[in-house]
């Protein structure tokens, strides 16, 4: 039995953790009925959700569960005890402090349209819990007798959570249509890349191999037999190398006619 809650505790929070970006330490909003069942059962609300998460968890209340509690503990000693349990943990500020009000309307706006906070919201409020679960992204924890339960991710918080992966998809699978219509057009990132290189680097070591060579060959067969130059023609080479050689070839004839 034991094992199986825990996986099931470890689903539920893994819900929130992939989809709604929930970190530990988890932050759990206490209000005031659950301090008081706490209270009722001798639940030790710190060391108890600590072992149901198997994680650190962070305590909070506001300025509003508190003065609530205060004021019930007026007519009975059992509240009072709930107040001296929320008293213990970090208070979180709430926009109220001036006119505080009820605890589940000061829990209702510290939620806001979606959880931005990212609280986990211990409550035994039923009226609560029902508004909570409209709103996606928001863990209820309540006690079951002596039992902590975190509730299965509402309707509200599987739904936006589809929808949220189905925009992911969308994305994904636009990045691969832009990557298809690019390979299409003969963009890939190699393509582009080698055709830079060809014409930074390509044609000067190139132009400067080829000068040299035909060069030292003319000189020396033009040394030996002038007649071999035409053949020479068959080599492939450069235009401007040509008419630098056929002038040099000339200008040498006229040199030897000369003399
Ligand atoms: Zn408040």
């Amino acid at each position: 039995m034991k094992t199986s809650r825990h996986k099931k505790v470890r689903k539920n929070l893994g819900f929130y953790i992939n989809n709604y970006k929930f970190r530990q330490p988890f932050q759990v909003l206490i209000d005031g009925t659950f301090a008081f069942a706490a209270l009722q059962n001798k639940f030790n609300i710190q060391e108890q959700l600590t072992k149901y998460f198997k994680c650190e968890v962070k305590l909070l209340t506001t300025p509003c569960i508190i003065s609530e509690t205060e004021k019930l503990g007026i007519f009975s000693s059992a509240v009072s005890g709930a107040m001296q349990i929320v008293k213990q943990y970090a208070v979180h500020r709430c926009e109220h402090t001036r006119k505080p009000i009820s605890g589940s309307k000061c829990l209702r706006s510290m939620i806001g349209e979606n959880n931005n906070s990212r609280y986990i919201v211990a409550t035994q409020d039923r009226e609560l819990q029902e508004e909570l679960r409209i709103i996606p992204g928001v863990p209820v924890l309540y006690l079951h007798g002596k039992v902590p339960t975190l509730e299965s991710p509402s309707e509200a918080s599987r739904r936006h959570a589809e929808t949220l992966q189905k925009q992911l998809g969308m994305t994904t699978w636009e990045k691969e249509t832009v990557k298809e219509l690019r390979k299409h057009a003969g963009m890939t990132e190699e393509n582009v890349q080698l055709k830079k290189r060809k014409k930074k680097g390509g044609p000067n070591p190139l132009s400067c191999l080829k000068k040299k060579k035909p060069q030292a060959t003319a000189s020396n067969q033009t040394a030996t037999k002038s007649g071999k130059v035409r053949k020479k023609k068959k080599i492939k080479i450069a235009s401007h190398v040509k008419e630098a050689l056929i002038t040099e070839l000339k200008n040498k004839r006229e040199a030897s006619s000369n003399a």
